[in-house]
């Protein structure tokens, strides 16, 4: 366990930026907290919860395919440096495994993996929530961790290549510090995993009627936010934009709550409805994927509850749910 005090920071992030691409913790002019390049604002390791999901890192909002001109095609390069990824709580990195095995399944999604594969995961957590509050620590999920001890940056290796980065910084931990790492990594489960557990059982047992979802839809307003915020939504479309010379074909993340998510070209629309477009998006994380995966693909991150404008997030949609039906 190392240790990195505020005032050496940029010049820690400075010598990673001469190996690695890095995206951190970054404050935007609005006030709000996101990963981006430290060349989209001033780093911000402290602060409010980061609403934009860590793992567009690795799957942005929008990324070109490929170009086609004179009938040659192009695919964009890999980056000429790794990504280094700092920001991951431990629910986003168990979000962030979740997707893993989502594009390598099958058809290995070699667009995600150009990004994803050589890069470092970093942790980021300690008394650095909202106003100081406790994010519990990532743990062995990621490459390295910072856990803030309200003084300075506890920095633990977890992998070669986080061993690696820290190999320069001093090895001084002192014991309290070390032992308030230790207390913090005890957090038991909060109420929200329970609740969500027993949604997911009572969706898998069929015991939630359709009027319940008619209900629940009604309050939807299709912002999409829920879906934009979620670090295991992974759908998207594709598009083509044309012109004289070349045509590029991108992908674009899609959300599961607009009326053309599943429209077909007859014009049938197996999810004609805000109920059914609702009961999807929780169903698919709560119900079908742990057929799927073996796992429920909501790892409580908390993000679709804070930008839902009509209050139907994952959570408030579950506690309802319970409180209904059992
Ligand atoms: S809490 Fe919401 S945003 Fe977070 S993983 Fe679950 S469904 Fe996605
Ligand atoms: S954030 Fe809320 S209102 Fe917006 S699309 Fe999602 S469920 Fe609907």
């Amino acid at each position: 366990m190392r240790v990195l005090t505020s005032d050496r920071l940029d010049r820690f992030f400075a010598t990673l930026a001469q190996t690695w691409e890095l995206r951190l913790p970054i404050l935007l002019p609005d006030g709000t907290r996101v990963i981006g390049s430290p060349d989209d604002g001033p780093i911000a390791l402290l602060g409010i919860a980061i609403l934009s999901k860590p793992t567009a890192a690795f799957f942005p909002q929008q990324e070109t395919l490929f170009t086609a001109s004179g009938g040659v095609l192009e695919e964009p390069l890999a980056p000429p440096r790794p990504l280094f990824v700092l920001g991951f709580t431990p629910r986003d990195l168990a979000c962030l495994r979740f997707i893993d095995r989502f594009f390598a399944d099958g058809w290995c999604d070699d667009i995600y993996f150009r990004l994803r594969q050589n890069s470092v995961v970093a942790g980021l957590s300690g008394y650095c929530g909202p106003g100081g509050t406790l994010l519990p620590p990532a743990g062995g999920d990621c490459d390295l961790e910072l856990f803030w001890d309200g003084n300075s940056w506890l920095v633990i290796p977890y992998s070669e290549a986080g061993e690696a980065i820290v190999a320069e910084l001093p090895d001084t931990a002192p014991p309290e510090a070390v032992e308030l790492f230790r207390l913090a990594a005890m957090t038991p489960p909060d109420e929200n995993e329970i609740v969500i557990k027993r949604a997911s059982e009572l969706l898998r047992g069929d015991r939630v009627p359709d009027s319940f979802w008619a209900e629940i839809g009604d309050r939807c307003i299709a912002c999409t936010g829920c879906n934009l915020a979620c670090p295991t939504c992974t759908c998207f479309g594709v598009q083509d934009w044309r012109t004289a010379t070349q045509v590029e074909r991108s992908r674009m993340w899609d959300s599961c709550q607009l009326d053309g998510f599943m429209r077909e070209a007859s014009g049938h629309n197996p999810l004609g409805s805000e109920a059914l477009r609702t009961r999807r998006r929780i169903h698919h994380k709560l119900a079908a994927d742990p057929e799927r995966w073996g796992e429920i693909s909501c790892f409580v991150c908390g993000r679709c509850d804070a930008v839902c404008p009509t209050g139907i997030g994952i959570f408030a949609v579950a506690r309802e749910l319970v409180a209904r039906f059992g």
